[in-house]
């Protein structure tokens, strides 16, 4: 715990895979890096089941056990890791300061690494089945879908490349977008529509998740909007491609967001204020990323962003 007084070298928010790495390499340079775990503790690892594509682990990882290891790496060179949430931010003045409730904790530099959500659809029965057959990655679970008939769900990039990379294991992807309207971009959409195996329902939503007692994916209720039209759709997987949240809504006004609302970064990590660099902040992982979104890119990220640190603090003679 920080004295009140206390200036810390560096704080990291977030406890996913960009900011453990941040906190592996700041302990490892003695910094006692302290991280606030954040409202989504582990991030996206955390609730995903076997990791195959993160090197050094050829016959895959469980996502928890690869976010505990590195926990405990983090721990064991001198991180301190807190349940705790940013309410406030500061970045106008050094040192910043971050209120956590009534608390404030005041640091040199600063590691954003707090990630983004995937959306989900709300239900509670495909809450009870993320990682029972509910996905909101491809890339991460698509292997587990081979030989199946799966549904993709949205009607942007996301689902289009979703569903025809899972056309590489599916037997089938029934892509299913609520509306007529689609945000996916021209080729991608065509690419989709083209494909043998993927069938398209437009005005469609999913009303309900089957097999929450079997804890497995049976099928999913749907609801034509148009028609009025209900049936069961028999799938062994559901994926999510409803895009995700950054999460960077208290930087809103102190950094340059984009659109979306992702941290803008130039080199990476470097975040700006009206285009201009603010030294000693660092974005690293999902929350500045919108174009990879993987493991391993957001674990090199916090690698980048902790060296940044480091330099930054020699710079100001720390
Ligand atoms: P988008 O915001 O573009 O699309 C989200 C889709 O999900 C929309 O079709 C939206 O429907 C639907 N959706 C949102 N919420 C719900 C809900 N609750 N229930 C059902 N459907 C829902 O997100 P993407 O992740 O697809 O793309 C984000 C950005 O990343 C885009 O700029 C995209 O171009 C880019 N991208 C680029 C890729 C590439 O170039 N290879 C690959 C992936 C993404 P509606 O339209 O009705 O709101």
């Amino acid at each position: 715990m920080p004295t009140p007084n206390e200036v810390r070298d560096t704080v990291i928010l977030g406890s996913g895979c960009s900011g453990l790495t941040a906190a592996i390499y700041a302990a490892r340079s003695n910094l006692k890096p302290l991280v606030l775990e954040g409202h989504e503790p582990g991030g996206q690892l955390a609730i995903t089941t076997l990791v195959e594509n993160f090197p050094g682990w050829p016959e895959g990882i469980q996502g928890p056990e690869l976010i505990e290891n590195m926990k405990k790496q983090a721990v064991r060179f001198g991180a301190e890791l807190r349940m705790a949430h940013l309410t406030r931010v500061d970045l106008a003045t050094q040192p910043f300061s971050l209120g956590i409730g009534k608390e404030t904790i005041h640091t040199r530099s600063l590691i954003i690494a707090s990630g983004a959500s995937a959306r989900w659809l709300g239900l509670p029965s495909e809450q009870a089945l993320i990682g029972f057959g509910v996905s909101s990655c491809a890339t991460c679970d698509g292997f587990f879908a081979s030989g199946k008939e799966i549904a993709v769900i949205g009607g942007g990039d996301s689902a289009m490349e979703e569903a025809l990379f899972l056309t590489r294991f599916a037997t089938k992807v029934t892509l299913i977008h609520r509306s007529d309207h689609f945000r996916a971009s021209h080729i991608m959409l065509e690419r989709a529509m083209a494909h043998p195996k993927i069938e398209l329902l437009r005005n469609t939503v999913v009303e309900e998740a089957l097999g929450v007692e079997e804890k497995e994916l049976k099928g999913i209720h749907l609801l034509n909007k148009k028609t009025g039209q209900r049936w069961t759709l028999p799938v062994s997987f559901m994926f999510l491609g409803i895009g995700h949240t950054p999460n960077a809504r208290a930087f809103h006004g102190q950094l340059d967001l984009d659109a979306e609302g992702y941290i803008q970064t130039q080199d990476n990590v470097f975040v700006t204020l009206q285009g201009q660099r603010i030294a000693g902040v660092y974005a690293c992982g999902d929350v500045q990323d919108r174009r990879y979104r993987q493991a391993i890119t957001a674990a090199g990220t916090g690698c980048m962003a902790a060296l940044e640190v480091e330099r930054y603090l020699e710079e100001q003679g720390r």
